[in-house]
């Protein structure tokens, strides 16, 4: 199966986990997607948990983001193997 980020669409891409709905809201292993860690990064670095888990709950909802949109049409253009630097980003992992 080609592996392809849920996101951004770019495949042969490393792929991480996300939790839709962050594990401290209530979020069960249903609600993950896999996503490059390039896109992860973004959506940890513009949301807050409770943000992902009140309105970003799906990746349709992530997608029509405004502020993901920007991103995405930026990643999308950038080859996989390029490690993007994510300005502001907290760091912030699902777990
Ligand atoms: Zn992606
Ligand atoms: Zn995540």
């Amino acid at each position: 199966m080609e592996k392809r980020c849920e996101l951004c669409e770019r495949s042969d891409i490393k792929l991480t986990k996300h939790h839709l709905i962050p594990r401290e809201e209530g979020g069960t292993e249903k609600d993950i997607v896999m996503i490059c860690s390039d896109c992860h990064r973004q959506i940890h670095a513009s949301y807050s948990n409770q943000e992902l888990a009140l309105r970003l709950f799906s990746i349709e909802a992530l997608k029509s983001d405004e502020k993901l949109k920007k991103f995405i049409r930026f990643i999308k253009k950038q080859p996989a193997s390029k490690r993007i630097s994510i300005a502001k980003s907290r760091d912030r992992k699902c777990k």
